[in-house]
């Protein structure tokens, strides 16, 4: 075995034991193979990983071009901009960044009719920092209720980039109130099934408050390019 694969297969026990201790169903782990080579995407498909995530248009563009064939599920983890909603709606199946209802009607608009409709969380800025993207937790129960209306589209749930800190304490914190508001907009929303939270650095507390997709790249192939 190469040692991406032992890796993969490391990662994954990793993520089972936490859910384990955590009594919940396992996360589905989202491969974060920006700035990484299409054979490292191939290595990682023929061990059995289906979904993977980029956040540039051009880049994924590239990749998916010459991954064609392989049933890869397709995540845009990215900022979001207006003259990239149309390959972003007709090539990917979930988008995980989607924090403006103008970027969100356009997506549905363009959302191509044979394809199924385009999976989509909000991106809550959960910290409120200056430097991040992402919706207010005040504006974000107001926002997923317009965006789940929109036909093309498939509101389900939400996703955050936490405040960077090594503390495990204060990264469960940040967590837990994704939960929590999680748990309030599905008073209203109770389709909502997906929490999009845990990269390299945080998924083990990620997964303590509940986390059912975590995205991970560097942990899983190494330093990006
Ligand atoms: C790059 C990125 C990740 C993965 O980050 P790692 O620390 O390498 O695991 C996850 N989510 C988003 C939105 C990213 O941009």
């Amino acid at each position: 075995m190469s040692s991406l694969s032992e890796q993969f297969a490391r990662l994954n026990q990793h993520l089972q034991q936490l859910a384990q201790q955590n009594q919940d169903d396992c996360p589905q782990l989202i491969a974060v193979s920006k700035r990484q080579s299409v054979n490292a995407i191939r290595e990682l498909y023929a061990a059995g990983q289906r979904a993977f995530a980029e956040n540039q248009v051009q880049e994924a563009r590239q990749k998916q071009e010459q991954l064609q064939g392989l049933a890869i599920e397709w995540h845009f983890i990215g900022p979001i901009q207006s003259n990239k909603t149309r390959a972003i709606a007709s090539t990917f199946d979930w988008v995980h960044s989607l924090d403006r209802f103008k970027i969100a009607r356009r997506l549905a608009e363009q959302r191509p009719i044979e394809l199924a409709p385009l999976n989509a969380c909000i991106q809550v800025n959960i910290d409120v920092e200056a430097s991040k993207s992402g919706v207010t937790p005040e504006a974000c129960a107001a926002l997923c209720l317009q965006v789940s209306v929109l036909p093309g589209i498939r509101l389900r749930g939400l996703m955050c980039i936490p405040r960077k800190t090594a503390d495990p304490a204060q990264q469960l914190d940040s967590f837990q109130r994704m939960a929590d508001l999680q748990a309030e907009i599905q008073q209203k929303l109770p389709q909502l099934d997906t929490l999009s939270m845990g990269m390299s650095d945080d998924y083990a507390a990620a997964i303590a408050a509940g986390s059912t997709m975590v995205r991970i790249g560097s942990r899983l192939f190494g330093e990006r390019n």
